[in-house]
């Protein structure tokens, strides 16, 4: 396929520029990148007339049932809203899982999104979302939670409330997890197509030794990359305190590696920081979400000079924010310079760009490579209305994407294929996912009220304890 006058988002020197440029695409891979390039005989040919074209962008951190749970928040920390949002995550059916992923995939795509890292709570539904994900063509990396301690359990003082030798049955046995993910893996591991999957430890304090030792094996065994939240809140951190940093736990486990990545990593000491950059992880900030529930700014400066690459994530739609990674970068790039009164160590838009394309590469660890409109790297690719940017000072387009516009996304391309074209998904019937949702709603209105009501027991318990820390 030969994509013939688009202007291409290309890396130069210090910049980003767009260049008139054609691009060839042969089985999923961009072959080559040229002006005026020459269709071959049968081959397709498509008149891009002068509109945008920029990499796939990269949701790296998100969780795709909370799409349909959103405007569930009611302005509370992360360990109250853990327990509404757990509560509701548990009555989603299916066939509601299908319609929440669908939605996501709908938003991601419309706000030029083409891939994410999909951290799923529950076992139960994650093959319902695999499968969502390989009939639309969406690119993801599916990182099913590995969980067997309760947080009432690791959070500091929680055992005045709540006794800590109270038994709980709700988690799967080390043995089963190991069997999900085997299952999981044979179904649908394809790091050659749309679908990798990841080992998603939910966060070191949340899983028992065995479990850890577990998903060491699992990502040796299989190649898989690692995943997980990481010092999120201040009562995680004063917990981790009182026991064993979260961060050499998963280093005591072989767990922390340059195909590790780590979500929010707000609250860490020096020496969690330089062990971060020893060992090449990656880390992933959510800035909307940790606004959102209170948990802190992440500390970019401390990433960055120690040359600790960053990625950015959407985390839950119910955590105040969206699908869209441009409005995910404009927020952290205002932040970080809200945070930094010298303005020369502000953050670019070049490298604030590589924090939701290329920088995410290495975390979905698929074997073409992503982010980038390059030879040999996979063509996911988004096309973009030229009308809808204006178009005065041409080297600073960029900029004007991630400060000022609102994207007209016309086109889609993930692995070559499109996905979307002129605007219209092809694998997913918009109006219908709305009309499904729709006839939802009185049961879904009805369950969640009652799964509301069913926590508000727990909550005050967790609320008596935050109170006092
Ligand atoms: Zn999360």
């Amino acid at each position: 396929m030969l994509l013939k006058n688009g202007k291409v988002l290309v890396d130069n020197n210090s910049d980003m520029d767009f260049k008139k440029t054609d691009i060839r695409i042969d089985d999923g891979i961009i072959i080559e990148l040229a002006e005026n390039l020459t269709p071959t005989p049968y081959e397709e040919c498509i008149d891009l007339n002068g509109d945008y074209v920029l990499p796939g962008m990269v949701n790296s951190h998100y969780h795709s049932y909370t799409n349909i749970l959103r405007g569930t928040s009611f302005g509370e920390p992360l360990e109250l809203w853990s327990v509404d949002t757990v509560a509701l995550g548990k009555i989603l059916t299916e066939t509601e899982m299908a319609l929440s992923v669908s939605l996501g995939i709908c938003e991601m795509l419309h706000a030029g999104v083409t891939a994410c890292v999909d951290h799923l709570p529950h076992l139960a539904t994650s093959y319902t979302a695999a499968k969502t994900y390989e009939t639309t063509g969406f690119k993801s990396a599916l990182a099913p939670m590995l969980h067997n301690i309760p947080d009432n359990k690791v959070l500091y003082k929680m055992d005045e409330v709540i006794p800590n030798n109270l038994e709980d049955n709700s988690f799967p046995t080390v043995e089963e997890y190991t069997h999900y993910y085997m299952n999981f893996i044979e179904k649908f591991h394809n790091p050659n197509g749309n679908l990798q999957v990841m080992v998603g430890v939910n966060s070191p304090q949340r899983a028992d030794d065995k479990l850890l030792k577990a998903a060491y094996e699992l990502s040796y065994k299989f190649n898989l990359p690692i995943h997980c939240h990481l010092l999120e809140t201040r009562w995680q951190k004063i917990s981790a305190d009182q026991t064993i940093s979260p961060v050499l736990k998963l280093e005591q486990f072989g767990l922390l590696g340059n195909r590790t990545s780590l979500a929010h990593c707000i609250w860490m000491n020096e020496d969690e920081l330089n062990l971060i950059a020893k060992r090449k992880a990656i880390v992933v900030s959510n800035p909307t979400s940790n606004c959102f529930l209170g948990s802190g700014i992440f500390p970019s400066k401390e990433y960055l000079k120690r040359n600790i690459p960053i990625a950015l994530g959407s985390d839950g739609v119910n955590c105040g924010t969206n699908n869209n990674m441009l409005d995910i970068l404009r927020f952290f790039l205002l932040i970080q310079r809200s945070q930094e009164q010298d303005y020369r160590q502000w953050i670019n838009v070049k490298e604030g760009f590589h924090m939701i394309t290329k920088n995410s590469n290495r975390i979905l660890g698929f074997h073409r490579p992503l982010g980038e409109i390059k030879a040999n790297y996979s063509a996911d690719l988004v096309v973009v209305n030229k009308n809808s940017i204006l178009n005065i000072l041409d080297n600073y387009l960029l900029n004007q994407i991630i400060f000022n516009s609102s994207l007209s996304v016309k086109h889609v391309l993930i692995n070559g294929h499109f996905v979307m074209k002129d605007s219209k998904i092809l694998k997913i019937d918009e109006e219908n996912l709305k009309r499904e949702i729709c006839a939802r709603k009185p049961y879904l209105q009805q369950d969640m009220l009652k799964a509301l009501n069913s926590t508000k027991k727990e909550k005050n318990l967790y609320k008596s304890i935050y109170q006092s820390l």
